[in-house]
């Protein structure tokens, strides 16, 4: 059968694991290692398509377990897909529904930094209460609606069939992620049950492209997602587990501090079939979580953190982080960043998109936006071609340094 996805690995860098590469999908290709851009509800916060286009998006991920309570896959298949419904006719990623497991179960209003992304976090936090709205069983997940309260359930199969009627490219299989402070046993038995999933992902999916076959429809891809939290034995289970079953790629998914990005990838990633494209899930959009991806063999990452900073005027500059609502930029007629070639710093000052955000004008969170995916993308790109050409470890260097300063930037220089 033609295979819905292909993978081909152009450079390799000495040294480390890092690789450049091309992933083939029906709608195109995308150059890793890449940045995918989140567009949780099938668009972009506040951009058009053609805006991402321009910044240099190559492809978008979508969310399946949002798309199937507003509007509903059956809208999108009516649609004619995801691509056209929502205008973008390049490669798409479709999350699960495995991260809502989390968010809406075990971390639900509990904040998700106390329960899971901070090592300081409260460990009394990580376990079941009944008042969550996501309740899992062997068999799927029990969830009610955090917009009504109605009751939803997603199994392994529900969430292929989800995502199959979605159309996206790339398909993540149904997980239970959990919190890294959970017991140790919660977090094996999430893994287990993980695993159990992704066999059953597997078999739906592959009859759903059979199906597709048939009607002479575009095949989908399937990546089976890696979990295990902190623990090196259930990573290094997880992803041998996962990398003897025939997948498109592989996710590794779980919520991290930057500087455990390097450890639990590269455990992960010395298992994983070298062959297949890897996915880092959901991580934070720190520059040092980019850099140490790529040194550690990740393709791609998703993150929808540059649009909601944005929105909160928390801008990416090469020196550092700012936040552009501060009055010191009132009147200040310089861009947002001189090295900077997006279309916000090319035309707008940092007083005017200042201003903008103060008055909760629109149009300031489409130019913030713009500013920082184009940051992110850019970033990505360079690291890219820095891999290709050798410069990668000064090139990490340099960046780092400047944007964390000499100090900050050590524990993630090594
Ligand atoms: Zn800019």
């Amino acid at each position: 059968m033609k295979k819905p996805l292909t993978f081909t690995i152009k450079n390799r860098l000495d040294g480390s694991m890092a690789r450049t590469g091309v992933i083939k999908t029906s709608h195109g290709k995308i150059e890793t290692p890449a940045f995918i851009i989140g567009g949780t509800q099938a668009t972009v916060k506040s951009l058009t398509p053609e805006q991402v286009a321009s910044l240099g998006g190559q492809s978008v991920l979508v969310n399946a377990y949002h798309l199937m309570i507003r509007p509903g896959a059956d809208v999108i298949e009516l649609a004619g897909g995801i691509h056209r419904f929502m205008n973008w006719d390049k490669p798409i990623f479709s999350d699960s529904g495995g991260f809502q497991v989390f968010s809406l179960g075990m971390a639900y209003k509990k904040g998700i930094d106390v329960t899971s992304h901070s090592v300081k976090g409260d460990i009394s936090q990580a376990v079941h209460t009944k008042s969550q709205l996501a309740r899992v069983t062997d068999n799927g997940v029990h969830f009610r609606s955090h917009l009504d309260g109605s009751k939803l359930y997603m199994s392994p199969e529900s969430s292929m069939d989800i995502q199959h009627a979605i159309g996206a490219d790339i398909h993540m299989c149904f997980d239970e992620l959990t919190s890294p402070l959970a017991e140790f046993d919660i977090i094996k038995s999430a893994m287990d049950r993980t695993h159990v999933w992704a066999d059953r992902c597997l078999s739906r999916h592959n009859q759903l492209n059979n199906d597709h076959k048939a009607r002479l429809q575009p095949l989908q891809a399937l990546y089976g997602v890696v979990q295990g939290a902190r623990s090196q034995d259930l990573r290094t289970a997880s992803a041998s587990f996962l990398g003897q079953r025939d997948f498109d790629g592989y996710g590794i998914g779980g919520v991290f501090e930057p500087e455990e990005i390097s450890l639990t990838v590269k455990w992960v990633n010395d298992i994983l079939p070298d062959d297949k494209p890897r996915h880092l899930l959901g991580m934070g959009a720190q520059p040092a979580d980019l850099f140490l991806g790529v040194e550690y063999g990740v393709d791609t990452f998703d993150c929808v953190a540059p649009t909601r900073q944005a929105r909160n005027g928390a801008l990416f500059t090469y020196d550092g982080r700012i936040n552009i609502k501060n009055s010191r930029y009132k009147n200040d007629l310089s861009p947002i960043d001189r090295q900077c070639d997006c279309y916000t710093c090319q035309n707008y000052t940092l007083a005017y998109v200042h201003h903008l955000l103060k008055c909760d004008e629109i149009l300031g969170l489409s130019l913030a936006s713009i500013h920082n995916e184009r940051f992110v993308v850019r970033t990505v790109d360079s690291i890219r071609a820095s891999v290709n050409d050798g410069s990668f470890f000064q090139y990490k260097k340099d960046f780092l340094e400047r944007y964390y300063g000499i100090a900050d930037a050590q524990k993630f220089l090594g």
